[in-house]
């Protein structure tokens, strides 16, 4: 329908993931380290519909969710660890969402027959099969179609799960790459009973106290640049400290800057302990911060991208915000008035 008809095609793609899922029984599942609802959702549909076919399955990832995913079915069964265990033995292994293998934070997984499967634009090709498509709006559309294709119908806890990966990965129906495909795979999700005002509960009404406190914080201190075009969020330990927070839950703080109408861009520097920065990167429209966070060694996509720098913060500040700048202006001259 509207997926890229470069060689080969997503139908061949597809048919040798079936014949490949189909032709062996134990599988490994990873996605992302720092994991987010596109990659929970796509690892766990994906580990219910072997499972469904009677094959068995470990999803391991090297991070855990923010606490709120373990309300969703199957997160309980995640194993975290930053090496394969010695004992899971498969026949292949489903790495979903991730670019580059070394972003699973999994060591162990080289070397082993890899079936790819990925949104992101500069995928690597790490796989035994790579099946990679940028207008994918979430890897979860990708799964849906695997699952699809492998005759598994689309039950409640796939549908969960697919349903979550877009709901978050659209940033909740924001993000540019929506497409019509996106809300027809919606669609099915909430004809196999998901329920959309309970799903949105769930993972976007279900901040703690603590969290709030960190949100006033932030946008307390929250720096305007490029006449308000540009908005800079900061955080450390100590703030997440104060707040009685932990690292999962700066989970979507990034999107709050958004929300404000003169807003293009949302630069948010979180500054670990040990002194490196993780720089998370939003934006609107045609402003393309993955552009940016490639040029700084990262990835992602156009409205939402990240990478990680060394310090000190006052050093790795300037370059960073001159680029994304750049990709407001840019985005300006392509679209007047926005
Ligand atoms: P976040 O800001 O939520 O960490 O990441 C936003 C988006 O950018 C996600 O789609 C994520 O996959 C991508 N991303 C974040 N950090 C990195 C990175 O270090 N490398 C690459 N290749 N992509 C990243
Ligand atoms: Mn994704």
């Amino acid at each position: 329908m509207d997926t890229a008809p470069e060689p080969p095609p997503a139908a061949a793609l597809i048919d040798r993931i079936r014949e490949d899922i189909l032709a062996r029984q134990r599988f490994l599942i990873s996605s992302h380290a720092r994991p987010d609802g596109d990659s929970i959702g796509s690892q766990l549909a994906m580990a219910f519909a072997l499972e469904y076919l009677g094959k068995q399955v470990r999803v391991i990832n090297a991070d855990a969710p923010p606490d709120h995913y373990f309300d969703f079915p199957g997160v309980d069964r995640i194993e975290f660890a930053s090496e394969v265990p010695a004992d899971a033995e498969a026949d292949a292994v489903l790495v979903m969402e991730c670019s580059d293998l070394t972003r699973t934070g999994v060591r162990g997984f080289e070397g082993r027959y890899i079936i790819n499967i990925d949104h992101h634009a500069g995928n690597r090709m790490y796989g035994a099969v790579n099946w990679f498509d940028e207008s994918a709006a979430a890897c979860g559309e990708m799964v849906f179609d695997v699952v699809g294709a492998l005759g598994v119908p689309l039950t409640f806890e796939i549908a969960t799960h697919v349903y979550l990966a877009i709901l978050t990965d659209t940033g909740s129906f924001h993000h540019s790459n929506i497409t019509p495909r996106t809300f027809e795979i919606c669609r099915r999700a909430v004809e196999a009973g998901v329920n959309p005002a309970a799903m949105a509960r769930r993972i976007f009404d279900s901040n703690s106290f603590g969290k709030l406190k960190l949100i006033g914080a932030l946008l307390d201190a929250m720096e305007l640049l490029d006449e308000g075009r540009l908005a800079v969020l900061y955080l450390d330990d100590g703030m997440l400290k104060a707040c009685g927070c932990t690292p999962n839950d700066t989970e979507g703080l990034i999107n709050l800057p958004l929300t404000a109408r003169e807003i293009q861009a949302v630069v948010f520097f979180k500054v670990a302990a040990d002194g490196t920065i993780r720089v998370s990167l939003r934006s609107k429209y045609d402003v393309d911060v993955r552009l940016v966070a490639s040029a700084f060694g990262g990835g992602g996509h156009r409205n939402a991208a990240g990478f990680t720098v060394d310090g000190p913060l006052a050093d790795a500040r300037g370059p960073i915000l001159e680029r994304v700048s750049a990709a407001i202006a840019e985005g300006l001259r392509t679209r007047p008035g926005a």
